[in-house]
């Protein structure tokens, strides 16, 4: 693993862990905790990954390949801003931090 790999590597996991609880800290107050915690759990929607052969292939891009990452369910994804619920807010903000993080991720791969 050189270099590169490691900072994409970072990167991504930061973004998958951390960053939901950044977010999450300035938009939306006293339920930050558990936003952060409902925003991490849209890892979830990596199970789609299940479906593919092999399951985990680090030099593939997620985004448009697997069911849950394409741009239909991003819509669905955004449509969930629309529910006056701040869980389904965080669930959507989630989400589309997580979309966001996978397609950084397949920029980064084609840039190395
Ligand atoms: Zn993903």
């Amino acid at each position: 693993m050189d270099y590169l790999e490691i900072i994409r590597t970072t990167t991504h996991y930061l973004l998958h862990f951390v960053a939901p609880f950044v977010v999450a800290y300035y938009f939306f107050n006293k339920n930050w905790k558990w936003a952060g915690v409902i925003m991490t759990s849209t890892i979830l929607i990596d199970l789609d990954h299940l479906l593919a052969s092999p399951i985990f292939d680090p030099s593939r891009c997620s985004i448009g390949f697997h069911p849950l990452h394409t741009i239909w369910a991003l819509i669905v994804y955004i449509l969930f801003l629309l529910i006056p619920s701040w869980k389904w807010r965080a669930v959507g903000l989630g989400l589309i931090i997580h979309f966001a993080t996978d397609a950084i991720d397949c920029v980064m791969m084609s840039l190395w």
